[in-house]
C-alpha cells in the first residue's frame, strides 16, 4: 500500500498539489529532496521543508544510514542491460547497470548517439534476452534522435534472435522530448519522473533515461570563466536529479558528453570531457568512445568504482551495435 503525500505531517492539500506539480509525486521523491529544492518548488519555509522531508524519510523508511544487508538487497535488484556487443558487456561487468549514471564521452561522430539508440532498443527486450523489460525516456538536446534508426536496429534484433520484432511497438515505448536550453533540459527530468510514475505499474516501467547531449546546452550558454562556477552548480544539480531518477525507478541513466580538444596538452590524450571534475565524480561509469578502423569503435572504461579499467572493441553497423 502506497503512502500519499497528503498523509505526511505538515503537508496540506495545497502543498501536496504543489509538490505533485513540481514532479515530487511520491513519498520517496520527497524523502531524497533537499530542503532548498522544496522551498523553491512548494513555496514553503525552510523549516517546514525540513520537517516534511524528515516525515517523508520515516514514512518511506529512508534514514541517513542503512545496514549493509539493505544496501545489498537494493544492489541485488540492479539490472544489467546488454549492449549487443559481448566485449562491451564484459567490460561493464555484465552490462550497463541500473541505479547508476553511465557517461559516454568522445569526439563528434564517435558513436555516442548510435550506442544510445541501441540501448533504447535493447532496454525493451525481456530480461532473458539481455533487456530490462522496460520503456525509455530520451531527452534530446541536439535533435539527433532518429526513429528510422530504431527501426533498423529492431530489424537487426529480429535477425539476431530469429523472431519477428515489431519496430512500431519499440517506437511506442520510447518517449522523446527535445530540450531547447539548459533550464528546459533540467525541467524535463521532472517531467520524466511524472512519466515514470505513470508507467510504474504497467508492464513497461521506465528502465532507461538518456540525456543526449548532457553538456551541449551548458557549454553553449555559459561562455567565459565568470560563469563557470554557476554552470558547474547547475550541471551538478541536474546530475543529482538524474541519479535520483535512476535510484527511484531502478533505471539506467545514460548521458553523453562531447570532448573539447585541448591543444595545450602535450602529454596523454589531447582531449578532455567537458563538465570538469564534478561530472567525473557524479557519473558512476565513464566510457571514452573513439573511432577505429572501419565500423570499429574503441570503448574505454575510465575509473569505475568496482571494475578494472579496460577497453572493448565494438562495431556500429546498419543492424546496430555488435561484436
Ligand atoms: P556522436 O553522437 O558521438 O557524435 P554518432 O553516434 O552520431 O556520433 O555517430 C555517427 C556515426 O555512426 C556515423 O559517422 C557512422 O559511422 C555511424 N552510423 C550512423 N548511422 C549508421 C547506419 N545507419 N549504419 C551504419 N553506421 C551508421
Ligand atoms: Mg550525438
Amino acid at each position: 500500500s502506497e503512502i500519499l503525500l497528503e498523509e505526511l505531517d505538515h503537508v496540506g492539500p495545497a502543498t501536496a498539489q504543489k509538490l505533485n506539480d513540481a514532479g515530487y509525486n511520491s513519498v520517496e521523491a520527497v524523502a531524497v529532496a533537499s530542503p532548498s529544492e522544496l522551498v523553491a518548488t512548494a513555496e514553503i519555509g525552510e523549516s517546514t521543508a525540513a520537517k516534511i522531508i524528515s516525515a517523508a524519510r520515516s514514512a518511506a523508511d529512508i534514514g541517513g544510514f542503512e545496514t549493509g544487508d539493505f544496501v545489498m538487497q537494493r544492489r541485488m535488484e540492479v539490472g544489467k542491460l546488454h549492449t549487443g556487443c559481448e566485449e562491451f558487456d564484459e567490460l561493464m561487468g555484465g552490462g550497463i547497470e541500473t541505479q547508476s549514471i553511465t557517461e559516454m564521452y568522445g569526439e563528434f561522430g564517435s558513436g555516442k548517439t548510435q550506442i544510445a539508440h541501441q540501448l533504447a532498443v535493447n532496454t525493451q527486450l525481456p530480461k532473458e534476452m539481455g533487456g530490462l523489460d522496460g520503456s525509455v525516456i530520451i531527452i534530446d538536446t541536439e535533435n539527433t534522435f532518429r526513429p528510422e534508426r530504431i527501426e533498423q536496429m529492431v530489424a537487426g534484433l529480429s535477425q539476431k534472435f530469429e523472431q519477428d520484432f515489431d519496430p512500431a511497438e519499440f517506437l511506442k515505448n520510447i518517449h522523446v522530448a527535445r530540450a531547447y536550453n539548459s533550464n528546459h533540459q533540467i525541467l524535463l527530468v521532472d517531467a520524466a519522473m511524472e512519466m515514470a510514475n505513470k508507467l510504474k505499474n504497467t508492464d513497461k516501467p521506465v528502465r532507461l533515461v538518456i540525456v543526449d547531449s548532457l553538456t551541449a546546452h551548458f557549454r553553449a550558454e555559459y561562455v567565459g570563466r565568470g560563469t563557470l562556477a554557476d554552470r558547474q552548480q547547475k550541471l551538478n544539480k541536474h546530475l543529482h536529479d538524474l541519479q535520483r531518477f535512476g535510484d527511484l525507478n531502478n533505471a539506467s541513466v545514460i548521458v553523453t558528453n562531447q570532448v573539447m580538444s585541448k591543444p595545450d596538452a602535450f602529454f596523454g590524450d589531447p582531449t578532455r570531457p567537458i563538465g570538469g571534475h564534478i561530472l567525473g565524480h557524479t557519473a558512476t561509469f565513464r566510457l571514452y568512445i573513439r573511432k577505429s578502423k572501419g565500423d570499429k569503435r574503441i570503448v574505454k572504461l575510465v575509473d569505475s568504482p568496482c571494475l578494472p579499467d579496460g577497453e572493448a572493441v565494438a562495431c556500429i553497423t546498419t543492424d546496430g551495435l555488435c561484436d
